[in-house]
């Protein structure tokens, strides 16, 4: 090992994503020394998502930062609309909901990230260090007191009163820490990928829109100068279609979407799309002592909602509520860690049934249709009967309780 002598902090939080970053600002601004390790050397990352949900801009507005995000350029989403073959429907609508944000907002993921960093760094208690990745805990009489990381100069070693483990679905400290996540495969897969907008072209009133046929789900969300993309496919279809080339994905979003064949002319090479695996997971255990896992690292998300992020931010604004006087005070137990599993667990038990529960009953039949369809009754009576109206955007904008910061 090189480097210099050991560091002390109180809380060392590893990953710098949604999860790690919001908890590293929430426990500097309340006074706890942080530091927060993040293994890339900028936040300009592959996507992995940009939106911000209600949830999470009612937790900015506490601190007094919503409005600021806001000066950020971005674009606003309220509900999806679906083309039929009989015309177009909007089956429910986030603005509807009782709330200063009824919307989600588009934000380039690393402008988010750099701004709560930015912030962040006002306070002395805080501490980022790039380019460090975490390859080990040290573990003391079976108590995790620390970890070691590799940086350009070689291991360094930090000792922490806690070590968070909100380094995503990937999650090294998880594997270190002996967890392992019980998963199910949803039945699809998804690419990601930029289209162009054409001079003059309106936008989409509601923000986003989705088109099925084929055997396949188009979806598309408003972005200021560009549209952001999505090719929804059954799963275990990735290798055939990357044989296959890109002018099949193009080809089949003319078909289902043909308003916006012209759009896909743009895409040419396969390293314009992002795949996105999609899988669902959750740790039965997040905890051990010294340890806690956030964020993906704890429970990976479907994409059905798009509420990755979200919960993510949900689970580190917990964890700041519970843990700051204890990582203040010196002494987190084990009971502590227990109570920030005991606050978000049942929250993601229940949206993963929910997300389960649209995949079996909705996506999957979805990927079997051929040709396009008339729009559904069910889906004409869900949009006209307010309570069922209501429940989805709601659970994508809150999830099943609302979080906020206590003080
Ligand atoms: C293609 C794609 C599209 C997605 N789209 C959406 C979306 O539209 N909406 C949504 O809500 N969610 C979306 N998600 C999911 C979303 O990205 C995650 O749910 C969310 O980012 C989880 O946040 P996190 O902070 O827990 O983990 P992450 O965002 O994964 O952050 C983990 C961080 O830890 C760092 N790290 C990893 N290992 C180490 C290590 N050993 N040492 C130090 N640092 C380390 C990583 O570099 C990363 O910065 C998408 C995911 C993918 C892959």
């Amino acid at each position: 090992m090189t480097g210099s002598a050991a560091w002390q902090t109180q809380c060392c939080v590893v990953g710098g994503g949604p999860a790690g970053t919001v908890l590293a600002l929430l426990l500097a601004r309340r006074g706890v020394r942080v530091t927060l390790l993040e293994m890339h050397k900028d936040f300009d990352r592959e996507f992995r998502g940009d939106t911000i949900h209600p949830s999470t801009m009612e937790i900015l507005d506490q601190l007094g930062l919503a409005d600021k995000l806001l000066e950020i350029p971005h674009t606003k989403v309220s509900g999806p609309t679906l083309q039929f073959a009989n015309g177009t429907i909007t089956p429910f609508d986030l603005g509807r909901l009782n709330t200063r944000f009824p919307y989600i907002l588009m934000v380039p993921q690393s402008r988010f990230l750099e701004f709560i960093t930015a912030e962040a760094g006002k306070y002395p208690e805080f501490q980022l260090v790039m380019h460090a990745n975490v390859t080990q805990l040290i573990e003391e009489q079976g108590v995790v007191r620390g970890v070691r990381y590799a940086t350009a100069d070689g291991t360094q070693e930090l000792r922490a009163g806690l070590v968070v483990g909100a380094d995503g679905r990937f999650s090294q400290v998880r594997r270190l820490a002996g967890f392992e996540p019980a998963k199910t495969s949803p039945p699809m897969d998804v690419l990601w990928f930029r289209l162009p907008k054409l001079p003059g072209e309106p936008q989409i009133s509601s923000g986003a829109f989705g088109a099925i046929g084929g055997g396949r789900i188009f979806v598309l969300l408003e972005r200021n100068d560009y549209w952001q993309g999505g090719f929804v496919f059954p799963k275990g279809m990735y290798q055939e279609l990357r044989t296959r080339g890109v002018d099949v994905v193009r080809r089949q979003i003319g078909e289902i979407a043909p308003r916006f064949a012209e759009h896909a002319e743009a895409l040419t090479d396969w390293s314009q799309l992002t795949l996105l695996s999609v899988e669902s997971s959750r740790c039965p255990l997040w905890h051990k002592p010294g340890l806690v896992l956030i964020g993906d690292a704890a429970h990976v998300m479907s994409p059905v909602g798009g509420v990755g992020i979200n919960y993510a931010i949900q689970d580190a604004v917990v964890a700041a509520n519970v843990l700051t006087a204890p990582l203040k005070s010196g002494s987190v137990s084990d009971a502590n860690l227990a109570e920030v599993q005991r606050q978000r667990e049942w929250p993601t038990r229940v949206i993963q049934w929910f997300q389960a529960f649209m995949q079996t009953k909705v996506i999957a039949s979805a990927l079997q249709l051929q040709q396009a369809r008339n729009i559904p009754w069910q889906l004409r009576l869900l949009s006209k009967i307010p309570v069922l109206r209501d429940l989805p955007p709601r659970m994508i904008a809150f999830g099943p309780k609302r979080v906020r910061l206590e003080n």
